[in-house]
């Protein structure tokens, strides 16, 4: 396929991991006419529940990715932390987005802070944490203690208050590096995820505002209410970093709102995101329509807003509520389909549409 030439419908888009984003895409690319082929380490997941075909593989087994590309037109990924190793053995076979840079920079915190201050996208004041030297040296207090790689959703983070709880919380994290961030003092969080096409065009959908508790992405609500110009500033960083990666493909930037109305990058993901989900029920074109075809090469779909939204996720136990969504007209429900709901695992969500 040359650059310039849409797949078509009938093609098959080959998806890196088998969880609900993968899910949520393959569905959307099912809309469109495409077939999708999962690839995972699990048996069985529940985006390959979804898919015309499911590839078993481990990120290493390069017999599995070869058999895998050959199934595939193109091949993206659902989550960043796919090892930069099988998506270059995938790009030995076929066209892979939005590709291994955006993954080499968001799998590391350091080098994305450091990546986002090249492209003039503004955040909190941070630190490298990799020894007692730069324990003592440390200026971002009181802040929160990440390590540089594996941590989501909270994992991997400390709250420290000094140099001494700073001291501790780096043992506790097994003296790995790390990054210290300056606790940002914040009115609202919000991300706003761009789609970058393969003629190089953006679009950005519009921005919520989005809720955490205990690291994790509770609610996202649309639209913001944020003033325009701290909008227009998100959404030029959101421009910036997709133009910076040269991706085709999405990119989600979680961001802070300081009271005097700074915008801070918190960190990207390359991928669809969470607090994109609703726009599956109240934007113009869903975020995994629109991967899917920023990757297929088709024209970048409408992003109005259809109606005002909150979404929210569906937590362990807060699944087995399903009925009581059901019942509710204004509410869209969302399962994952996964067997078993322990605390902290994203089983689904809803997205409650108001009338404007
Ligand atoms: P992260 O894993 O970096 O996305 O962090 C998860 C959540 O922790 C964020 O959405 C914030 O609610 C909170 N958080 C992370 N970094 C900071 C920071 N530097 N200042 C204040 N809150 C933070």
């Amino acid at each position: 396929m040359s650059s310039a030439t849409p797949l078509p419908p009938g093609s098959t888009i080959g998806i890196l991991g088998g969880g609900q984003l993968g899910r949520m895409t393959a569905m959307a690319a099912a809309r469109l006419g495409y077939r999708s082929v999962v690839y995972a380490p699990e048996d069985h997941s529940i985006g390959g529940d979804v898919a015309a075909a499911h590839v078993r593989g481990a990120y290493d087994d390069t017999a599995a990715l070869i058999r895998f590309a050959a199934q595939a037109d193109v091949i993206t990924y659902e989550f960043e932390n796919v090892p930069e190793a099988t998506v270059a053995e995938c790009l030995r076979h076929k066209p892979v987005r939005p590709g291994v840079k955006p993954i080499h920079v968001a799998q590391h915190r350091l080098r994305e802070k450091e990546f986002f201050g090249r492209l003039g996208i503004s955040t909190a004041e941070h630190q490298a944490i990799r020894s007692e030297a730069d324990i003592a040296a440390a200026t971002a207090l009181p802040g929160i203690l990440k390590t540089c790689t594996e941590g989501y959703d909270g994992k991997g983070q400390v709250r420290v208050a000094d140099r001494a709880g700073l001291a501790a919380a780096w043992q506790k994290l097994q003296r790995r590096e790390c990054i210290l961030e300056a606790l940002v003092d914040f009115t609202c969080e919000t991300s706003v995820i761009v789609a970058r096409g393969l003629d190089g065009q953006t679009r950005c959908f519009p921005i919520g505002i989005n809720d955490h508790r205990d690291g994790i992405l509770r609610t996202t609500t649309v639209p913001s209410d944020l003033p325009a110009e701290v909008e227009a500033t998100a959404q030029r960083y959101g421009v910036e970093l997709a133009r910076g990666l040269d991706l085709v493909g999405l990119v989600a930037l979680e961001m802070f709102v300081t009271r005097d109305g700074q915008v801070l990058a918190n960190e990207m993901a390359p991928r669809p995101h969470n607090s994109g989900h609703w726009t599956i029920d109240a934007c113009a074109t869903s975020q995994f329509e629109q991967l899917v075809r920023t990757i297929c090469g088709l024209p970048l779909g409408p992003v109005d807003v259809l109606a005002p939204s909150r979404m929210e996720n569906l937590i362990g136990d807060e699944a087995n509520d399903w009925l009581r969504y059901l019942a509710d007209p204004t509410a869209r429900l969302h399962l994952y389909g996964k067997a078993t709901a322990r605390p902290g695992r994203k089983m689904g969500h809803v997205t409650f549409l108001k009338r404007s």
